[in-house]
Protein backbone atom coordinates (compact mmCIF):
# COMPACT_ATOMS: atom_id res chain seq x y z
CA UNK A 1 0.00 0.00 0.00
CA UNK A 2 1.47 3.87 -0.68
CA UNK A 3 1.67 5.59 2.11
CA UNK A 4 -0.98 9.04 1.67
CA UNK A 5 1.19 11.80 1.27
CA UNK A 6 -0.55 14.47 3.59
CA UNK A 7 -0.40 12.00 6.74
CA UNK A 8 2.72 13.32 8.17
CA UNK A 9 0.97 17.23 6.76
CA UNK A 10 -1.82 16.52 9.00
CA UNK A 11 -0.48 14.84 11.95
CA UNK A 12 2.35 17.95 12.42
CA UNK A 13 -0.85 20.77 12.24
CA UNK A 14 -1.61 21.84 15.67
CA UNK A 15 -5.56 21.92 17.17
CA UNK A 16 -6.51 24.97 14.82
CA UNK A 17 -4.64 24.45 12.00
CA UNK A 18 -6.34 20.85 12.19
CA UNK A 19 -9.54 22.40 12.44
CA UNK A 20 -8.96 24.53 9.61
CA UNK A 21 -7.87 21.68 7.25
CA UNK A 22 -10.95 20.13 8.37
CA UNK A 23 -13.48 22.71 7.10
CA UNK A 24 -11.73 23.09 4.11
CA UNK A 25 -12.16 19.64 3.07
CA UNK A 26 -15.89 19.95 4.38
CA UNK A 27 -16.34 22.68 2.21
CA UNK A 28 -15.09 21.05 -1.03
CA UNK A 29 -16.43 17.93 -0.04
CA UNK A 30 -20.33 19.72 -0.10
CA UNK A 31 -19.00 21.56 -3.34
CA UNK A 32 -18.89 18.41 -4.86
CA UNK A 33 -21.91 16.90 -3.54
CA UNK A 34 -24.52 20.03 -3.96
CA UNK A 35 -23.15 21.83 -6.22
CA UNK A 36 -21.96 24.54 -3.14
CA UNK A 37 -19.69 24.86 -0.33
CA UNK A 38 -20.69 27.46 1.67
CA UNK A 39 -24.24 29.48 2.35
CA UNK A 40 -22.70 32.23 0.01
CA UNK A 41 -22.22 30.39 -2.64
CA UNK A 42 -25.20 28.88 -2.05
CA UNK A 43 -27.33 31.94 -2.04
CA UNK A 44 -25.49 33.34 -5.57
CA UNK A 45 -26.51 30.08 -6.74
CA UNK A 46 -30.20 29.19 -5.61
CA UNK A 47 -31.19 32.86 -4.57
CA UNK A 48 -29.16 35.36 -7.14
CA UNK A 49 -31.67 37.92 -6.80
CA UNK A 50 -33.33 38.22 -3.74
CA UNK A 51 -36.93 40.38 -3.73
CA UNK A 52 -36.96 43.16 -0.88
CA UNK A 53 -37.91 41.62 2.14
CA UNK A 54 -39.69 44.55 3.66
CA UNK A 55 -41.75 45.65 0.56
CA UNK A 56 -41.28 42.97 -2.13
CA UNK A 57 -39.41 45.13 -4.71
CA UNK A 58 -38.16 42.54 -7.26
CA UNK A 59 -34.90 44.18 -8.63
CA UNK A 60 -32.51 45.03 -5.92
CA UNK A 61 -29.01 45.58 -6.07
CA UNK A 62 -25.71 44.30 -4.67
CA UNK A 63 -24.09 46.52 -1.54
CA UNK A 64 -20.60 45.67 -0.41
CA UNK A 65 -20.64 41.91 1.98
CA UNK A 66 -22.33 41.15 5.51
CA UNK A 67 -19.98 41.02 8.33
CA UNK A 68 -20.38 37.21 8.28
CA UNK A 69 -18.88 37.49 4.02
CA UNK A 70 -22.84 37.20 2.51
CA UNK A 71 -23.59 39.35 0.04
CA UNK A 72 -25.66 42.46 0.84
CA UNK A 73 -28.31 43.47 -1.14
CA UNK A 74 -29.99 46.99 -0.52
CA UNK A 75 -33.51 48.05 -2.09
CA UNK A 76 -33.98 51.44 -4.03
CA UNK A 77 -37.19 51.56 -3.09
CA UNK A 78 -37.43 51.55 0.35
CA UNK A 79 -33.58 51.85 1.24
CA UNK A 80 -33.72 48.40 3.10
CA UNK A 81 -30.28 46.51 3.41
CA UNK A 82 -30.73 42.35 3.75
CA UNK A 83 -28.53 39.27 3.14
CA UNK A 84 -29.30 37.45 0.51
CA UNK A 85 -30.30 34.71 3.27
CA UNK A 86 -32.76 37.33 5.22
CA UNK A 87 -36.48 35.53 4.50
CA UNK A 88 -35.29 32.10 4.89
CA UNK A 89 -34.69 30.08 7.39
CA UNK A 90 -31.04 29.89 7.26
CA UNK A 91 -31.41 33.45 7.74
CA UNK A 92 -29.73 33.45 11.49
CA UNK A 93 -27.73 30.32 10.65
CA UNK A 94 -23.94 31.07 12.52
CA UNK A 95 -23.35 27.23 11.13
CA UNK A 96 -21.87 26.93 7.64
CA UNK A 97 -23.16 25.03 4.78
CA UNK A 98 -21.41 21.51 5.15
CA UNK A 99 -23.09 21.33 8.24
CA UNK A 100 -26.47 21.82 7.10
CA UNK A 101 -25.46 19.38 4.12
CA UNK A 102 -25.02 16.77 6.68
CA UNK A 103 -28.65 17.56 9.04
CA UNK A 104 -30.50 17.37 5.73
CA UNK A 105 -28.66 13.84 4.57
CA UNK A 106 -29.78 12.82 8.54
CA UNK A 107 -33.32 13.90 7.92
CA UNK A 108 -33.31 12.92 4.37
CA UNK A 109 -33.65 9.64 6.30
CA UNK A 110 -35.79 10.59 9.26
CA UNK A 111 -32.85 10.05 11.44
CA UNK A 112 -33.38 10.80 15.46
CA UNK A 113 -32.64 13.96 16.27
CA UNK A 114 -30.04 13.10 18.75
CA UNK A 115 -28.50 11.18 16.28
CA UNK A 116 -28.34 13.90 13.30
CA UNK A 117 -26.96 16.39 16.71
CA UNK A 118 -24.07 13.96 17.05
CA UNK A 119 -23.26 13.38 13.59
CA UNK A 120 -23.69 17.33 12.56
CA UNK A 121 -22.19 18.57 15.87
CA UNK A 122 -24.44 20.48 17.04
CA UNK A 123 -26.65 20.59 20.24
CA UNK A 124 -29.40 18.27 20.51
CA UNK A 125 -31.70 21.88 21.10
CA UNK A 126 -29.98 23.34 17.98
CA UNK A 127 -31.03 20.37 16.10
CA UNK A 128 -34.53 19.85 17.45
CA UNK A 129 -34.66 23.87 16.16
CA UNK A 130 -33.61 23.09 12.43
CA UNK A 131 -35.60 20.42 12.21
CA UNK A 132 -38.82 22.84 12.78
CA UNK A 133 -36.65 25.20 10.96
CA UNK A 134 -36.82 22.64 7.84
CA UNK A 135 -40.77 21.87 8.74
CA UNK A 136 -41.69 25.70 8.33
CA UNK A 137 -40.77 25.41 4.60
CA UNK A 138 -42.89 22.95 3.77
CA UNK A 139 -45.74 24.56 5.27
CA UNK A 140 -48.99 24.88 3.40
CA UNK A 141 -46.71 22.78 0.94
CA UNK A 142 -49.73 20.28 0.61
CA UNK A 143 -52.15 23.06 -0.56
CA UNK A 144 -51.86 23.27 -3.90
CA UNK A 145 -51.38 19.65 -4.69
CA UNK A 146 -54.28 17.85 -6.84
CA UNK A 147 -54.17 14.45 -7.81
CA UNK A 148 -55.78 13.36 -10.80
CA UNK A 149 -56.20 9.84 -13.14
CA UNK A 150 -56.37 6.76 -10.28
CA UNK A 151 -56.85 8.14 -7.32
CA UNK A 152 -56.56 5.78 -3.93
CA UNK A 153 -58.01 6.99 -0.84
CA UNK A 154 -57.96 5.69 2.71
CA UNK A 155 -57.97 6.51 6.72
CA UNK A 156 -55.14 5.45 9.30
CA UNK A 157 -55.52 5.90 12.86
CA UNK A 158 -53.32 7.10 15.55
CA UNK A 159 -54.05 6.14 19.36
CA UNK A 160 -53.45 9.91 20.46
CA UNK A 161 -51.72 9.37 23.70
CA UNK A 162 -49.25 6.81 22.42
CA UNK A 163 -47.77 9.11 19.42
CA UNK A 164 -48.92 12.71 19.81
CA UNK A 165 -48.93 14.44 23.10
CA UNK A 166 -51.38 16.93 23.52
CA UNK A 167 -51.75 19.23 26.93
CA UNK A 168 -55.62 18.83 27.38
CA UNK A 169 -55.68 15.30 26.58
CA UNK A 170 -58.61 13.35 28.12
CA UNK A 171 -59.31 9.75 28.04
CA UNK A 172 -62.34 9.18 26.36
CA UNK A 173 -64.66 6.29 26.47
CA UNK A 174 -64.87 3.94 23.58
CA UNK A 175 -61.42 3.01 21.70
CA UNK A 176 -62.27 4.94 17.75
CA UNK A 177 -62.71 8.68 19.91
CA UNK A 178 -59.10 8.46 21.09
CA UNK A 179 -57.37 8.38 17.59
CA UNK A 180 -56.66 10.24 15.52
CA UNK A 181 -57.66 10.19 11.54
CA UNK A 182 -55.80 11.02 9.02
CA UNK A 183 -56.78 10.45 5.85
CA UNK A 184 -54.22 9.85 2.88
CA UNK A 185 -54.67 9.83 -1.02
CA UNK A 186 -52.29 8.77 -3.71
CA UNK A 187 -52.62 9.03 -7.27
CA UNK A 188 -50.73 6.63 -10.05
CA UNK A 189 -48.06 9.03 -10.79
CA UNK A 190 -47.53 8.71 -6.64
CA UNK A 191 -48.16 12.12 -5.62
CA UNK A 192 -49.35 11.90 -2.51
CA UNK A 193 -51.28 13.90 0.27
CA UNK A 194 -51.63 13.20 4.34
CA UNK A 195 -54.14 15.44 6.66
CA UNK A 196 -55.03 15.48 9.70
CA UNK A 197 -59.09 14.44 9.67
CA UNK A 198 -60.14 14.83 13.25
CA UNK A 199 -61.14 12.20 15.96
CA UNK A 200 -62.83 8.73 15.20
CA UNK A 201 -64.15 7.30 12.35
CA UNK A 202 -64.99 10.08 9.93
CA UNK A 203 -67.97 11.32 8.74
CA UNK A 204 -68.93 12.02 4.87
CA UNK A 205 -68.34 15.92 5.85
CA UNK A 206 -64.79 15.57 7.41
CA UNK A 207 -63.65 13.41 4.42
CA UNK A 208 -64.95 15.84 2.01
CA UNK A 209 -63.09 18.86 3.79
CA UNK A 210 -59.92 16.96 4.32
CA UNK A 211 -59.50 15.67 0.39
CA UNK A 212 -61.95 17.68 -1.58
CA UNK A 213 -59.68 20.34 -2.72
CA UNK A 214 -56.85 17.79 -3.71
CA UNK A 215 -58.54 15.67 -6.13
CA UNK A 216 -58.98 16.73 -10.28
CA UNK A 217 -62.93 16.48 -11.19
CA UNK A 218 -62.83 12.92 -13.47
CA UNK A 219 -61.17 11.42 -11.47
CA UNK A 220 -61.84 8.01 -10.78
CA UNK A 221 -61.28 7.44 -6.65
CA UNK A 222 -60.53 3.59 -5.47
CA UNK A 223 -62.14 2.90 -1.89
CA UNK A 224 -62.54 0.74 0.68
CA UNK A 225 -66.20 0.92 0.44
CA UNK A 226 -66.92 3.11 3.45
CA UNK A 227 -70.04 5.25 2.98
CA UNK A 228 -68.74 8.28 3.69
CA UNK A 229 -66.20 8.49 1.07
CA UNK A 230 -69.25 8.22 -1.35
CA UNK A 231 -70.16 12.07 -0.87
CA UNK A 232 -66.43 12.56 -1.59
CA UNK A 233 -66.86 11.23 -4.79
CA UNK A 234 -69.90 13.19 -6.14
CA UNK A 235 -68.63 16.67 -4.58
CA UNK A 236 -65.56 15.90 -6.60
CA UNK A 237 -67.06 14.63 -9.99
CA UNK A 238 -65.74 11.59 -9.71
CA UNK A 239 -66.34 8.43 -10.69
CA UNK A 240 -65.63 5.45 -8.27
CA UNK A 241 -64.28 1.98 -8.13
CA UNK A 242 -64.61 -0.01 -4.32
CA UNK A 243 -63.34 -3.05 -3.26
CA UNK A 244 -64.55 -4.62 0.36
CA UNK A 245 -61.44 -4.52 2.91
CA UNK A 246 -60.47 -8.03 3.68
CA UNK A 247 -56.64 -8.73 3.77
CA UNK A 248 -57.39 -11.96 3.12
CA UNK A 249 -58.85 -11.31 -0.28
CA UNK A 250 -56.47 -10.94 -3.13
CA UNK A 251 -58.32 -9.03 -5.63
CA UNK A 252 -58.55 -5.77 -2.60
CA UNK A 253 -54.97 -6.64 -1.31
CA UNK A 254 -54.07 -5.75 -5.52
CA UNK A 255 -56.18 -3.01 -5.88
CA UNK A 256 -55.61 -0.98 -3.02
CA UNK A 257 -51.40 -1.80 -2.39
CA UNK A 258 -50.66 1.67 -3.47
CA UNK A 259 -52.35 2.79 -1.09
CA UNK A 260 -51.76 0.19 1.70
CA UNK A 261 -47.94 0.48 1.25
CA UNK A 262 -48.56 4.89 2.07
CA UNK A 263 -50.16 3.75 4.99
CA UNK A 264 -47.73 1.38 6.89
CA UNK A 265 -44.55 3.80 5.50
CA UNK A 266 -46.73 6.67 6.79
CA UNK A 267 -47.41 4.64 10.44
CA UNK A 268 -43.47 3.76 10.41
CA UNK A 269 -42.31 7.04 9.83
CA UNK A 270 -44.78 8.65 12.61
CA UNK A 271 -43.83 6.24 14.96
CA UNK A 272 -40.38 7.52 15.17
CA UNK A 273 -41.53 10.23 16.56
CA UNK A 274 -42.95 9.35 20.03
CA UNK A 275 -44.82 12.31 22.42
CA UNK A 276 -44.39 14.45 19.28
CA UNK A 277 -46.82 17.80 20.17
CA UNK A 278 -50.80 17.17 18.56
CA UNK A 279 -49.78 21.14 17.06
CA UNK A 280 -46.63 19.33 15.19
CA UNK A 281 -48.46 16.60 13.58
CA UNK A 282 -49.22 18.14 10.22
CA UNK A 283 -45.95 19.76 9.95
CA UNK A 284 -44.84 16.27 10.29
CA UNK A 285 -47.08 14.77 8.06
CA UNK A 286 -46.05 17.78 5.16
CA UNK A 287 -42.54 16.77 5.29
CA UNK A 288 -43.42 13.18 5.18
CA UNK A 289 -45.17 14.05 1.53
CA UNK A 290 -42.33 16.68 0.51
CA UNK A 291 -40.00 13.69 1.37
CA UNK A 292 -42.21 11.12 -0.78
CA UNK A 293 -41.81 13.42 -3.79
CA UNK A 294 -38.23 14.20 -3.42
CA UNK A 295 -37.48 10.48 -2.65
CA UNK A 296 -39.72 9.45 -6.37
CA UNK A 297 -37.52 12.33 -8.44
CA UNK A 298 -34.29 10.80 -6.76
CA UNK A 299 -32.65 9.33 -9.91
CA UNK A 300 -33.24 12.97 -11.91
CA UNK A 301 -32.77 15.61 -8.89
CA UNK A 302 -30.10 13.81 -6.11
CA UNK A 303 -31.89 14.35 -2.24
CA UNK A 304 -29.93 16.53 -0.11
CA UNK A 305 -29.10 18.79 -3.34
CA UNK A 306 -32.76 19.45 -3.97
CA UNK A 307 -33.64 20.28 -0.18
CA UNK A 308 -30.90 22.61 0.29
CA UNK A 309 -31.89 24.53 -2.58
CA UNK A 310 -35.42 24.15 -1.38
CA UNK A 311 -34.16 25.55 1.61
CA UNK A 312 -32.52 28.76 0.13
CA UNK A 313 -35.39 29.06 -2.28
CA UNK A 314 -38.02 29.11 -0.06
CA UNK A 315 -39.41 32.33 1.97
CA UNK A 316 -40.57 30.67 5.18
CA UNK A 317 -39.92 31.67 8.95
CA UNK A 318 -39.41 29.81 11.94
CA UNK A 319 -41.79 30.65 14.74
CA UNK A 320 -40.45 29.12 18.11
CA UNK A 321 -43.26 27.02 19.45
CA UNK A 322 -41.51 25.21 22.49
ZN1 LIG B 1 -37.96 47.50 -0.26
Amino acid sequence: MVANPYGGLVSSLDADGFEALCSAVAERRCRALIGAGTLAEAAELWRPSPPCPSCGFPDCSRDGKTPAGRQRWRCPRCGEAFSALTGTVLESSNKELPVWERFITCMCYNAPVDLAAEVCGIAHTTAFEWRHRVFATVDGYQDRLVLRGRVWIDELYLTDSDIVRSADYVPKRGLSKNKICIAVAIDAYKNAVVAICGHGKPSSRRIRDALLSHIAPGSVIVHDMEKAHMSLVRAAKCTDEAYKADVKDPVYLEAMELVNNLCSWLRRYLFRFPGMKKGNLQSYLNWFVYLFRVRRDEEKWPKTARVMRHLLMTDAHYRSSR
